[in-house]
């Protein structure tokens, strides 16, 4: 009997992981860390609710952290066999997991001065480099475009891996197995669904019927999203305004997929002349320049209208007044350019990195703009700056809130309320499980689709939680 299991992003955004039980087989669906407060994150620390080395195939749907970002230590607790992907995810989760060790590293060392005064023993990071080294020998089944692989015992994976629609590489699951007395069964697992209409990757495939199981995500499932269209003209308005007083534009961004949208937006009104070419626009991210350069490389997983421009030997990322700022040395130099300029940099909720010290140096002078274009966690500056706060705390000290705050949503990389609906009344499933939401989001578009779907089982899995499928 085929069996599935809920081990991650179950009541919470992050943390995706599911084992299914199917043909005598154990397969793993992601293995991601969980991300966001606290209470969320320290569940990376406890056990992972199966025997790592009971797992006979682990399959990873795209290289976000939230997805790949256990894998280390998966490896470090006894796993040991392949780790199915498509190419751009194998070389994008390598960049995640060792920006991943340096972060962990860090925290540890910080956590270790302020505790060894007191006594007491900081708790050792959750991987290290090594880890990440180790694991990266265990992705050694790439799988090509529309592959179909045998897992033995009946099973079989099919990735489709230029329709999930999310970020470079990010694939659309299908695991044909089989079910009761024999019979062939398909289970679906979205992975993360993008939302269309973007200018990078693919608009996400349709569902391929029959489908029997489906594992969906539900991030947004109680939203709708701008259009795209609107948040492009919404972002050009912020940038040329500010360079026009002679400010700085600053913009807080996630190093995948955001960042290389940006700059293509951004490349798009110096080629149009709208933005003059002799602005600077520094990437002030090692990870953003990395992944970046996988465009190039993978530009066949993307939009074909975007490789039209590798075709021609032009990257759309290049253009006039472009600067990766690779060293911290680097990045405190732009603060001794003159003028109006642009600033990519990380973190995303601007809980950490370079970012950080832009924020210091800019958030209290009224030309600088400050345009977010990533969800906010709770608690996050990034949150309180939104939320309205005249003064923040940035590195122990007070710093007020003169800059103008634009917050663009329609950049999200995941489907809205009405695509999720869409896609899984085109897959008509048996039963179908909602999954990485938070748990207002999961219940809305659960409740939504039970409506719908009235033949249809629907299930919002609890952590660690079985069903017969
Ligand atoms: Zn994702």
């Amino acid at each position: 009997m085929a069996e599935i299991s809920f081990h991650g992003a179950a009541g919470t955004v992050t943390g995706s992981c599911h084992l299914l039980k199917v043909g005598g087989r154990n397969i793993l669906l992601d293995s991601g860390a969980f991300q966001g407060p606290w209470a969320v994150e320290s569940l990376n620390y406890k056990p992972f609710g199966f025997d790592p080395a009971s797992i006979h195939s682990l399959i990873l749907s795209h290289g976000h952290l939230d997805h790949c970002g256990r894998i280390p230590l998966l490896a470090n607790q006894g796993f040991r066999a392949s780790i199915l992907c498509t190419h751009p995810t194998r070389d994008i989760a390598h960049f995640i997991l060792m920006d991943s060790a340096h972060i962990l590293k860090e925290e540890f060392i910080w956590r270790q001065k302020r505790l060894i005064r007191a006594g007491i023993k900081a708790e050792e990071p959750l991987y290290t480099f090594d880890d990440v080294y180790y694991c990266m020998d265990l992705f050694d089944r790439p799988v090509r475009l529309h592959e179909k692989v045998e897992l033995g015992d009946g099973v079989s994976v099919m990735f489709h891996a230029d329709e999930a629609g999310h970020i470079l590489g990010s694939a659309q699951i299908y695991i044909d197995y089989p079910g009761h007395r024999g019979k062939r069964r398909r289970l679906l697992f979205t992975g993360d669904l993008g939302d269309g209409d973007r200018p990078l990757v693919n608009d996400p495939e349709n569902p391929e019927r029959p489908v029997d199981v489906l594992v969906m995500e539900s991030t947004y499932g109680n939203r709708e999203h701008r259009s795209y269209q609107e948040s492009v003209e919404e972002l050009e308005e912020a940038v040329l305004s500010t360079i026009k007083r002679g400010g700085t534009v600053l913009i807080p961004t996630f190093a995948l997929e955001r960042s290389q949208e940006l700059l293509y937006h951004i490349g798009n009104m110096k080629r149009a002349g709208k933005l003059s070419a002799k602005i600077p626009v520094f990437l002030n991210s090692p990870l953003a320049i990395d992944i970046t350069r996988l465009y190039q490389k993978y530009c066949n997983y993307c939009h074909s209208e975007f490789m039209t421009g590798y075709g021609k030997g032009e990257s759309p990322f290049m253009f006039p007044g472009l600067h990766f700022t690779q060293t911290a040395d680097e990045s405190k130099a732009i603060h001794m350019i003159e003028g109006p300029k642009i600033v990519l940099a990380g973190s995303g909720m601007m809980t950490g990195g370079r970012i950080k010290h832009h924020l210091k140096h800019l958030l209290w002078k009224e030309s600088t703009t400050l345009i977010i274009v990533g969800y906010q966690a709770e608690g996050s500056l990034g949150r309180k700056i939104i939320d309205g706060a005249d003064t923040v705390k940035i590195f122990g000290q007070p710093v007020s809130v003169k800059a103008r705050v634009y917050t663009i949503n329609g950049f999200s990389a995941h489907a809205d309320r009405s695509h999720l609906l869409e896609f899984a009344r085109r897959a008509r499933p048996r039963k179908i499980f909602v999954v990485h939401g938070e748990p207002s989001s999961s219940a809305a578009l659960a409740e939504e689709l039970a409506r719908d779907l009235r033949n249809t089982e629907i299930h919002i899995p609890k952590l660690g939680q079985k069903f017969k499928i």
